[in-house]
């Protein structure tokens, strides 16, 4: 990665810490890295782990960096930009709060300001994350990259085509971790309903389901029915599962739970 672009984070919770990890892990200059929060533990912890520089103060982190990853909660994102004053008007603003679009981020950041939105999800705390970015059409490709190569760190990208894909990326990935543990959940309970112990039926799901993921990872040659196919021999028990599920309209359920998640995001942008 191009280790000379400076980076600031304004906010450094959850989501800062993963990336921020992420970046040294790889071999990013932590010195080439900022971070911003009011309170001090969370600068000190990783000031002390990873040997970045700090700051309490905002601007300062505006004032140092290239790239500047807005990572506070979506409803301070006003309040916490509205003073910025921007010294060097190709700095890159890039913002992971979930449901603000460009142009409510453009009510507030500074005029002509460079704006991308990235939208992550949780398993980017274990490097497993997986974020969509959408970049205005006044950001250069190699903009698009850095981020790229920023959020790399964490995981998978991907680049969407419009504003709207965020969305979906929301439904797809932002979201579905919790539709999995959901997942996860209710086959858990059933196999204790079953008889087996909660420990047992754990590790039975997480492992199936590790293992299935890795599965379709590792061949990308196949469709997704085709690896169900290779499961599923006639008249067995997984016929069996999955003729159930279908008959209960998995596919709807889906179909809804995702739109659902699509109309809330837009209601909240
Ligand atoms: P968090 O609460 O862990 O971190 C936010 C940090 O912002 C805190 O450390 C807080 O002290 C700091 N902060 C508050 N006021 C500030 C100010 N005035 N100046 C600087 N910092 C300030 O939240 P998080 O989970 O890291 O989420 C950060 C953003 O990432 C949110 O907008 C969220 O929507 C987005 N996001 C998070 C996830 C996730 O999985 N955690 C996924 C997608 C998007």
């Amino acid at each position: 990665m191009n280790n000379t672009q400076k980076i600031s984070f304004i906010g450094a919770g959850n989501m800062s810490k993963a990336i921020i990890s992420g970046l040294v892990d790889k071999g990013y200059l932590p010195t080439n890295i900022m971070a911003s929060n009011p309170s001090a533990g969370k600068l000190d912890a990783l000031k002390d782990t990873l040997g970045i520089h700090t700051t309490h103060n905002n601007q300062e982190a505006i004032d140092f960096a290239d790239v500047v990853m807005l990572s506070v909660k979506p409803h301070l994102m006003h309040s916490v930009c509205a003073g910025f004053t921007l010294h060097n008007l190709d700095t890159l603003f890039v913002s992971i709060a979930a449901g603000l679009t460009v142009k409510r981020l453009r009510e507030f950041l500074p005029e002509n300001a460079h704006i991308v939105r990235v939208m992550p999800n949780t398993p980017s705390a274990i490097g497993l994350g997986m974020s969509g970015i959408y970049a205005t059409s006044d950001i250069t490709d190699s903009q698009v990259h850095l981020v790229e190569q920023i959020m790399q760190s964490v995981g998978k990208t991907v680049v969407v085509k419009t504003e709207d894909d965020i969305n979906t990326v929301i439904a797809a990935a932002g979201s579905s971790p919790a539709y999995f543990f959901l997942i996860a959940e209710v086959m858990q309970r059933a196999a204790i309903d079953m008889g087996m112990d909660k420990t047992s039926a754990r590790t039975l799901v997480e492992q199936a389901m590790l293992g299935s993921a890795s599965l379709m990872q590792k061949t990308p040659e196949l469709e997704l029915s085709q690896l169900r196919a290779q499961v599923t021999s006639k008249g067995g028990t997984t016929a069996k599962a999955v003729e159930s599920l279908q008959q209960d309209n998995i596919d709807k359920i889906f179909a809804r739970a995702m739109q659902a998640a699509v109309a809330r995001a837009k209601e909240m942008s």
